[in-house]
């Protein structure tokens, strides 16, 4: 998903707290940990059908998500 890219820091910290706040509402695609919402039944990304419906994972991953493009400074500075 090459628009993911041009997401803002901003946005994607928006889009973490939904997640942590709703943890419910999400789940998490065993094939490509993407996080995608719970009513779907194949993932969107992958098209695998094995989901974690951990809400404490959820919220993990999320979070992980949020601070995610922070380190991508990490491979610049190595130029
Ligand atoms: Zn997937």
């Amino acid at each position: 998903m090459a628009v993911m890219g041009r997401i803002s820091m901003k946005a994607r910290e928006e889009a973490a707290r939904k997640i942590v706040e709703r943890p419910q509402d999400f789940k998490i695609c065993e094939g490509c940990e993407s996080i995608v919402v719970a009513s779907v039944d194949l993932c969107p990304n992958c098209h695998a059908y094995c989901f974690n419906l951990s809400q404490d994972d959820v919220i993990k991953h999320a979070e992980i998500l949020g601070a995610r493009e922070q380190q991508s400074v990490t491979s610049e500075d190595l130029l």
